[in-house]
């Protein structure tokens, strides 16, 4: 981090800022210009209050030189993490296929889908039990019996399940759980996320609508520092002024936390898109951009879906997307 003052500083106020830095174990490197003094600060700045030191009448201006999360970035964690789910990975050189319905809505519906996402080669189930509506006159998901309905699933076709946490009170339900879900409503969730850091399990944490790259890491960050390293991060979409699609899917995202992060990076095109037609497009875009997994919605009556019907495929074009999905991966292998 590097701290410009401004002209003629004044001493008690430098004095108290060079002690409150020396106080977090941070070394203080001065540079002395004709106009105005440079602080170059060497040690874990992650935990120095950037705003802070701006507001400060002596300061001119501050600049972050190392980001401001540790546990998350590539900087001291140079090789790809390869998280383990199940009896399968995400991650490195493990591509996962999560596809399941927006919502679980009976026994009969989650099984059947299960049966046949698996068969066309998904990975894992999805399936939200606590769904996050925006109306609340809006199908608010099965709850705990949702989750019993994925674990019965889970059990007939061996397919690990991933579904969304959406309140720390809900927590005990995820026992079995493969995949604790974070929605992009609950990224900035901050007691939520310091709750999961706790846990073993491996987390999918959304990007927020309206989050940037950075905040998404920083809420990753929440996360590990807890002492949980099982983050999988999911980009659904942002909003932008764009309407023809019901989010903005940022593509660029994948190679930006590829170069930042080491951890997974999952592609949601449904939520993306909104819109079914255009799910197999964005698959293969993330695909060709390096994802590490898509996630998918699937159902098996579209039209009648209780929650995001009108962006979910048939298991029937979930075949077709998975073998494409494969024919590509090999395809970029080759190209390697
Ligand atoms: C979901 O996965 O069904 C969901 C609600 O996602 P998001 O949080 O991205 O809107
Ligand atoms: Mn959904």
């Amino acid at each position: 981090m590097i701290i410009v003052l401004k002209e003629h500083p004044e001493q008690q106020q430098l004095k108290n800022l060079e002690e409150w830095l020396r106080g977090m174990d941070i070394e203080i490197h001065p540079t002395q210009g004709i106009h105005s003094t440079i602080l170059g600060l060497v040690g874990d700045t992650s935990r120095v209050d950037i705003d802070l030191i701006q507001a400060l009448d002596i300061v001119a201006s501050v600049k972050r030189i190392q980001e401001p999360y540790k546990s998350a970035n590539r900087k001291f964690h140079p090789l790809d993490t390869v998280i383990t789910v199940g009896n399968t990975s995400i991650g490195g050189d493990i591509f996962a296929k999560i596809a399941g319905p927006c919502s679980v809505e009976s026994e009969e519906q989650i099984i059947s889908i299960a049966e046949e996402v698996k068969a066309a080669g998904a990975t894992m189930l999805r399936g939200g039990a606590f769904k996050p509506r925006t109306s609340p006159y809006a199908f608010q998901g099965m709850g705990g019996e949702g989750i019993d309905l994925l674990l019965k699933a889970k059990k007939a076709t061996g397919l690990p399940i991933v579904t969304e946490v959406m309140d720390l009170s809900q927590l005990d339900l995820f026992a079995d759980v493969d995949v604790i879900q974070v929605g992009a409503r609950n990224m900035q969730n901050f007691q939520l996320l310091k709750e999961l850091g706790k846990s073993k399990k491996p987390i999918l944490l959304k990007r927020g609508l309206s989050a940037t790259i950075s905040e998404l890491l920083m809420s990753a960050e929440y996360i590990m520092a807890g002492g949980n390293e099982n983050v999988i991060l999911c980009e659904r979409g942002i909003r932008t002024f764009e309407t023809a699609t019901r989010n903005t899917l940022d593509i660029s995202a994948v190679p930006v936390l590829k170069e930042l992060s080491h951890l997974p990076i999952v592609i949601d095109p449904s939520h993306s898109a909104g819109i079914a037609r255009f799910v197999s497009t964005l698959t293969m875009s993330a695909v060709a951009a390096g994802a590490d997994g898509v996630m998918i919605e699937v159902h098996n009556d579209p039209t009648k879906a209780l929650c995001d019907g009108p962006q979910s495929i048939k298991p029937d074009a979930f075949k077709v997307i998975s073998k494409n999905i494969d024919t590509l991966l090999n395809t970029i292998k080759a190209l390697d």
